[in-house]
């Protein structure tokens, strides 16, 4: 038997370091809690900024709080497509190299060099949660997801592991509407192979020779 994972769609938001979101909104400025999120500690922040990009800008974007150590920007690749920016598939925290942005708040600007990225969907999960579904922090698996005529079948999809996580699978907009998610979209760990991960860009090489497995 496997679980059912209830999955969220992420719009696109900003996490924020202290030092940014002080020149924006001001020496000495907190962010303000508006609600709570799913994976406990993390909230919605009542203060909002404009990403800036060469094509177009996004107003009112959320933050997300608490502070971190860098500031980040999720985006979908339609919102990168958009604004004008590359786009770098990215594990949160992992924005060396990704390409930078301009941030605004009223008259305020900064520009950070690097930070956006597009998240590589996730599901997070206790311990106990990945013992019973046979996986491993950092692994990628298959997950099916349950919806009326457009179910899709989701690959690399990383299992992030800790006991403070809620089981919750993570996507972007772009990835939520291409399973026309209904009002409690879930999915499930699809086994497609006993061994733990598979290369699909092995897979598809070997479909073009010939290979069946
Ligand atoms: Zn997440």
């Amino acid at each position: 038997m496997s679980l059912k994972i209830p999955i969220e769609i992420s719009a696109r938001h900003v996490h924020m370091c202290r030092g940014d979101f002080e020149e924006l909104f001001g020496k000495g400025a907190e962010l303000t809690f508006e609600k709570e999120l799913s994976q406990p500690g993390q909230y919605l922040a009542k203060e909002r900024i404009d990403i800036v990009g060469p094509k177009n800008t996004f107003h009112n974007v959320a933050i997300l709080g608490p502070f971190r150590s860098a500031t980040q920007v999720e985006l979908s690749i339609t919102d990168t497509r958009k604004l004008g920016l590359a786009h770098a598939i990215r594990q949160s925290g992992d924005i060396a190299d990704t390409p930078g942005c301009n941030l605004s708040h009223g008259e305020k600007s900064i520009w950070i060099d690097q930070g956006v990225i597009v998240a590589k969907r996730h599901i997070h999960m206790t311990p106990q949660q990945a013992m019973r579904l046979h996986v491993r922090d950092n692994e990628e698996v298959c997950i099916l997801t349950h919806s009326y005529e457009r179910s899709v079948i989701y690959a690399d999809v990383v299992v992030r592991v800790s006991k403070n996580f809620r089981l919750s699978m993570h996507v972007d907009t772009d990835e939520g509407n291409a399973f026309a998610c209904d009002t409690e979209p879930f999915g499930v760990i699809l086994p497609l192979y006993d061994t733990a991960t598979y290369s699909l860009e092995k897979w598809t090489e070997e479909l073009l020779e010939g290979i069946s497995r």
